[in-house]
């Protein structure tokens, strides 16, 4: 499965609808400092549903939308759409191609979307969880990740491994199965 491409608007410095075409093999994004090279990872893991918003570094839930510049006013919406190849199937939808949208307003809601139609959080978080890509995967491995790495305690790390190894998302169901 791959992701094919990512659509901004109005996520952090991206106040112009921007896309991000992603061919096979390895996309290197180059830029200077503060050119918002980090920005789209950013809006990779919040379109996968991360909710802790101290990982996307910010501080409230609307530091994720264009805050405004000298030149340009603030937007009051943040969207990211991530685009999957599914030719494979990978994904268990019956489509080629998947799109996951998630918006936020200045208020707080959010709003997510698949294919275009609205749906939950849990929606976003069970299609993923099943091809190793959820939202506490190690799908996006940031700079501060692999110092917590190199330096977790022997249980933190464990955690790293059941991950990568695809036991997280049983022991996320059984959780969830317990509680019902
Ligand atoms: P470096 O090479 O230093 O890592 P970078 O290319 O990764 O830089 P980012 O951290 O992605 O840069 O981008 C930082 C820029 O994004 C800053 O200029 C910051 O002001 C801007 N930015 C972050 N949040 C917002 C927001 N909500 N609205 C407008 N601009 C924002
Ligand atoms: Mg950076």
């Amino acid at each position: 499965m791959l992701l094919r491409k990512l659509e901004l608007y109005g996520f952090k410095s991206f106040a112009d609808k921007t896309e991000v075409e992603f061919g096979p093999g390895i996309t290197a994004i180059v830029g200077p400092n503060g050119s918002g090279k980090s920005n789209i990872t950013d809006a990779i893991r919040w379109a996968l549903g991360e909710q802790n918003i101290r990982n996307l570094r910010g501080a409230k839930v609307e530091d994720v939308i264009f805050a405004g510049s000298a030149k340009r006013r603030p937007l009051g919406v943040a969207e990211v759409s991530l685009v999957f190849d599914n030719s494979s199937g990978t994904l268990p939808l019956d489509f080629n191609e998947v799109t996951i949208t998630r918006r936020v307003y200045r208020s707080g809601d959010s709003e997510y979307y698949i294919n275009k139609a609205p749906c939950r959080l849990k929606d976003i978080h069970e299609l993923l969880f099943d091809v190793g890509i959820g939202r506490d995967s190690l799908t996006v491995i940031g700079q501060n990740k692999i110092d917590e790495v190199l330096n977790a305690k022997a249980e933190e790390r464990r955690l790293f491994f059941e991950e990568a190894a695809g036991i997280t998302k049983y022991k996320h169901r059984k959780r969830e199965a317990l509680r019902k």
